[in-house]
């Protein structure tokens, strides 16, 4: 993701206190939703705004005198439900390798999500562990971003309790995800966990308050939801009621806005285009994984559900595989959409194929030969999760005993 993208500002007068609800704003490439900003009686002789993307942001006309300077902060996670694949990869990882030179970053393995659906208790602890390392081999620097487990962080189930209490149980039932495992596990049979989860996502991301969450387009919900939580928790307990408490007032949670990748956000199914690739699909012949050896992935294209429309295009809604499939190759080898729909408007699956292989095959052996240095390294990926759960911790805790404050309970 090229760098000249990172540092897009705006500068905004008193005139235009807020933007529109649907202006989009463009952060190191990602879509974002708009970003509000309500008139502060602090910048009312007119103000810069880093609404952020810059390195920093100024917090205050006066600050620029003795330039304060505070990181935007973004976390996100991967749970180790299973083999990491090339949706998580393209639609989560990749992207996080660029935000980490910017902004301050907290990356996790989110293993209490991992229980939502049957799980095996003997595999567990290993694909946190190899989640992790996948992280690191994928280019996630620790001297950088906090990299941790999440069941380490206890404030993570804390807060999720706290925030259960706030949360309408009809909120939860429209969740889709929801709605589509517990179809697929059998109604009657899925745990509590599985309708809960989204709340456990909220806690994961407002106990850092954090400003972005790079996802791909299947927690888009998930991260409405967490948005509408916020503002409920900070309308219910927030503001002057917590300052009676003794409280410092305000806003007790910052409310996140989603990063959504251009492209990428959505890579699908090999075996049906119209279904997300997705670590619980029960056919391993569905997705790419980040450590399927060279004959893996060659077999897995050369098995992949095509179709029969002759040459091969980006966008056209009746070919979801041939759309796929490019966009997989476009961003595997690095061009650009222009570049690969004239590179392949003359191809068939026939000579595509062999060219998405190889593309896969070179894009994916650095990243597999660093995760077994990793991998065996174990003192050092220990080393890693202890500092990035204690820095982690120091966050989290500072959000939690607020909570705790302006909930009303009783001091520690
Ligand atoms: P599961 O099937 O167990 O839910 P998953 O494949 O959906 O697993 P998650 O751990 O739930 O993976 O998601 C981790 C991150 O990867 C999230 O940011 C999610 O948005 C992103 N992601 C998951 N699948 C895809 C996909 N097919 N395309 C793009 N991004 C994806
Ligand atoms: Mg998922």
């Amino acid at each position: 993701m090229g760098r000249a993208i990172l540092s897009h500002f705006l500068i905004l007068s008193n005139s235009a206190p807020q933007l529109s609800s649907s202006s989009i704003s463009k952060l190191n490439g990602f879509a974002s939703r708009s970003v509000r900003i309500r008139q502060n009686s602090k910048y009312s002789n007119g103000f810069r705004c880093y609404c952020d993307v810059s390195h920093s942001q100024q917090t205050s006309p006066e600050d620029s005198r003795t330039s304060v300077t505070v990181k935007k902060r973004i976390v996100s996670g991967v749970q180790p439900t299973g083999s990491v694949h090339l949706g998580n990869y393209l639609g989560a990882i990749k992207n996080w390798i660029a935000l980490q030179n910017t902004y301050e970053t907290l990356f996790f393995i989110v293993d209490l999500h991992a229980i939502t659906l049957p799980y095996d208790t003997k595999e567990l602890s290993k694909a946190t562990r190899d989640t992790a390392a996948i992280y690191l081999a994928c280019g996630i620097d620790a001297s950088k971003a906090s990299v941790f487990v999440q069941s380490h962080v206890h404030a993570h189930v804390e807060l999720m309790w706290l925030l259960s209490s706030a949360t309408p149980i009809g909120w939860l039932n429209r969740m889709i995800q929801f709605k589509e495992k517990s179809r697929k596990a059998g109604d009657e049979n899925v745990g509590v966990a599985l309708l809960t989860y989204p709340v456990l996502m909220a806690s994961d991301i407002l106990l850092y308050q954090s400003d972005f969450v790079p996802v791909g387009e299947d927690q888009k919900q998930h991260l409405e939801l967490t948005r509408e939580l916020a503002e409920r928790v900070n309308y219910l307990y927030g503001g002057r009621k917590w300052k009676k408490l003794g409280g410092r007032g305000g806003a007790i949670f910052k409310v996140p806005e989603p990063l959504i990748p251009p492209a990428g956000a959505r890579v699908m199914s090999l075996t049906d285009g119209l279904s997300k690739m997705s670590k619980s699909a029960p056919s391993d012949q569905s997705r790419i994984n980040l450590l399927d050896p060279k004959d893996v992935i060659a077999n897995k294209i050369k098995r992949c559900k095509t179709d029969s429309f002759p040459a091969l295009e980006f966008d056209n809604p009746e070919r979801p595989e041939c759309n796929n499939l490019l966009s997989v190759y476009q961003l595997v080898s690095g061009k650009t959409k222009e570049d690969v729909a004239k590179e392949c408007q003359g191809l068939n699956w026939g000579s595509f194929k062999p060219l998405l292989t190889d593309a896969l095959i070179e894009h994916l052996h650095p990243i597999q030969v660093r995760y077994e240095e990793i991998h065996s390294d174990s003192a050092y990926l220990d080393s890693v999760l202890e500092e990035g759960a204690r820095k982690a911790s120091e966050i989290a805790d500072a959000t939690l005993k607020n909570v705790y404050q302006a909930m009303g309970f009783l001091r520690r």
